[in-house]
């Protein structure tokens, strides 16, 4: 069963009289312990959807049941536990995930202290954590004596001070340059290894999607395709990675066609749709037809 559940999810913002539909029936399903990078143009929905996983915002429609929690019907006492057990987030902004004041090792702390863990437990847990994501040298250090990729690594052992068994990131490599990118994307995958949590991370780096295993791209508020990544093995015993692009499906049936596609063959309106022993083709409505009509 799916850990991560979205299905038809509907988000509108009402500002004044404009409506905006950010996410417009979007699916997504993630299995507990995956790692799934959502990518996509800017204004796509992915803050949306992840501010929802993160039962920071509500959806307005659809459904999204994530471990044993519905989130369109959670009471606000509910919410805050959801938000304090099962979901750790980190945010774009290095700077806005820390306290200018505090110590690393006081930041991680705050999150176990909140949630009423013993002392000696923090403790413990604090000096994992920093050693897990190798920031052990910062324990004392406040966020202006660390670097970017410091900071969004401490950032990370925050989200996962009181073990969430969902770690949300929202473009956590958006201010760095290419090569702390890399350092923090590798401390998400290492902790995904390490301590099992599944990760969802919005990211608009294709280098940093063509890491993991599996990337969703959002398009217009919806789930339109997916690529899926394996090794595969040679005869010869040589291993490389195959990507495969896959179309979403949603509940209803319907499948958004590229607009490469759609160009390539002229595709308007009407398709002709048509059932073979194994597969289903998709053709031009024959224009001779058409106007016959
Ligand atoms: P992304 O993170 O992919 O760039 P967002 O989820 O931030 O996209 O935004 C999706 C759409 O919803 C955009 O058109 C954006 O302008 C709109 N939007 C986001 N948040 C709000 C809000 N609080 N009020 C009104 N519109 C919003
Ligand atoms: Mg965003």
């Amino acid at each position: 069963m799916s850990l991560i559940l979205c299905e038809s999810l509907v988000r509108i913002y009402q500002t004044g009289s404009i409506e905006v539909q950010a996410l417009q029936g979007l699916d997504l399903a993630v299995d507990a312990g995956e790692m799934v990078a959502v990518v996509g143009a800017s204004g796509s929905g992915k803050s949306t959807l992840l501010s929802i996983l993160a039962g920071i915002d509500a959806p307005t429609a659809g459904r999204a049941h994530i471990d044993r929690w519905d989130l369109l019907a959670m009471s606000r006492a509910d919410r805050v536990r959801y938000r304090r057990q099962t979901v750790g987030f980190v945010r774009q902004q290095t700077a806005s995930n820390l306290v200018p004041y505090l110590s690393a090792r006081q930041v991680i702390d705050l999150p176990m202290a909140a949630a009423g863990v013993p002392g000696r437990a923090r403790r413990e847990r604090t000096a994992e954590l920093l050693e897990t994501l190798g920031v052990t040298d910062c324990a004392d250090r406040r966020p202006a004596q660390m670097s970017g990729g410091q900071q969004q690594r401490v950032a990370i052992a925050v989200a996962l001070a009181n073990r969430p068994r969902i770690l949300l990131a929202d473009e956590p490599t958006g201010e760095l340059d290419t090569a702390t990118s890399a350092e923090v994307f590798g401390a998400l995958r290492h902790v995904n290894r390490e301590f099992g949590v599944t990760v969802v991370v919005v990211t608009h780096d294709p280098a940093v999607s063509g890491q993991v295993e599996r990337t969703v791209a959002i398009r217009d508020g919806r789930t339109s395709s997916e690529v899926l990544r394996r090794t595969a093995t040679a005869a010869n015993g040589d291993t490389h990675m195959i990507a495969e692009e896959y179309a979403v499906m949603d509940r209803a049936g319907r499948v958004q066609i590229p607009r490469e596609y759609r160009e390539a063959l002229d595709l308007t309106r009407r398709v002709r749709l048509a059932l073979e022993a194994d597969h289903i083709t998709v053709q031009a409505a024959d224009r001779a037809g058409e106007e016959n009509r």
